[in-house]
């Protein structure tokens, strides 16, 4: 099947700066991508470029099967956005806001239904002036989606999300998904792209430095995992076995060992505990952190 988004070599220039220098993109029907990297990194100016509002200097690019360069009406009414500015009208109610914007459409979603989506039946008859800043973003996500569009580029649309708003937008971003739509996502929150993404790329200076699934990303999955607990009173780490003494990464009132194989040192952790009738009640294992893993990857190519 024909990508949604296709790009090749993508550049733009302003002036003799270049904010993108040369990335590859490809996103399948379905699928919810999630764009991540640091201020400046040149992910707006791509994501307006792929909606057609901005030109570029080289490269190649086709949304939905056409250069968003010369998108037309039918085309434009195939691809929605949710931009960091709220381009609600502030003296309309809910339901007229998507009532006028459903107008632009031609075959536009139910108007309740499209309310109902992103939760807001209760202010359906309230107006843009009272809504609060979270209410208001949902309206957004609203009006993105009155045009029932193919594709739904989302920019950074929590931010300032109280934790249970976030959790709900959450909600409506995945019931995107099951519409069978597709999701462009751009976000600076790493558990928003690890909830919701099925791919994240991550862009730094214009290049794309890493892409891959949230569990694979920059081969997260086969990074070390830690080990860590609280040895119980009267041992010291020298008592540890000294197979474990050897992945020693740190002592702090907790025992921090790094290691590759935590299956096999885990083991070993448990074996020589339970030996020993200890109990290690605070012990946790795991692997680097979406976030950790970011930082790495953004430090790299600052
Ligand atoms: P943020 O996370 O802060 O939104 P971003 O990744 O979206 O950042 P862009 O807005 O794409 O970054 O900007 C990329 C670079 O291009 C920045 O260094 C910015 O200063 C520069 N830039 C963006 N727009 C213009 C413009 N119209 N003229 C000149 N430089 C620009």
């Amino acid at each position: 099947m024909e990508p949604v988004v296709s790009v090749r070599g993508l550049r733009k220039r302003y002036g003799q700066f270049e904010a993108v220098a040369g990335i590859d993109l490809e996103i399948a029907r379905g699928e919810i991508f999630a764009f991540l990297g640091p201020n400046g990194a040149g992910k707006t100016t791509t994501v307006e470029i792929l909606e057609g509002f901005r030109a570029r200097t080289a490269g190649e690019v086709s949304v939905l099967g056409v250069d968003p360069a010369h998108g037309d009406a039918a085309w434009r009414n195939r691809v929605g956005a949710v931009l960091q500015e709220s381009n609600a009208e502030p003296g309309l109610t809910v339901r007229e806001s998507l009532q006028l914007y459903s107008g632009y459409y031609l075959e536009p979603r139910d108007i309740d239904e499209t309310i109902a989506l992103v939760g807001l039946q209760e202010k359906a008859d309230t107006t843009g002036t009272k809504l609060s800043g979270g209410q208001r973003r949902r309206l957004d996500v609203a009006l993105a989606l009155i045009g029932d569009p193919e594709l739904i580029f989302l920019d950074e649309p929590t931010t300032g999300f109280d934790p249970s708003a976030r959790r709900t937008a959450w909600h409506v971003i995945d019931g995107l998904r099951e519409l069978g739509k597709t999701v462009f996502l751009t976000t600076h929150y790493m558990d928003e792209a690890e909830q919701l993404a099925d791919r994240i790329a991550v862009i730094a200076g214009g290049r794309i430095v890493a892409e891959g699934t949230p569990g694979t990303l920059g081969g997260r999955n086969s990074m070390a995992a830690t080990i860590r607990f609280t040895l119980p009173e009267g041992t010291g780490a020298d008592d540890l076995p000294p197979e474990l003494r050897a992945l020693l990464a740190g002592e702090d009132g907790r025992v921090t060992l790094t290691t590759d194989t935590p299956l096999v040192h885990l083991h070993a952790l448990t074996g020589w505990a339970i030996g020993r009738g200890l109990d290690l009640p605070d012990l946790d294992v795991r692997q680097p952190t979406l976030e950790e893993v970011y930082l790495e990857l953004t430090e790299e190519h600052a």
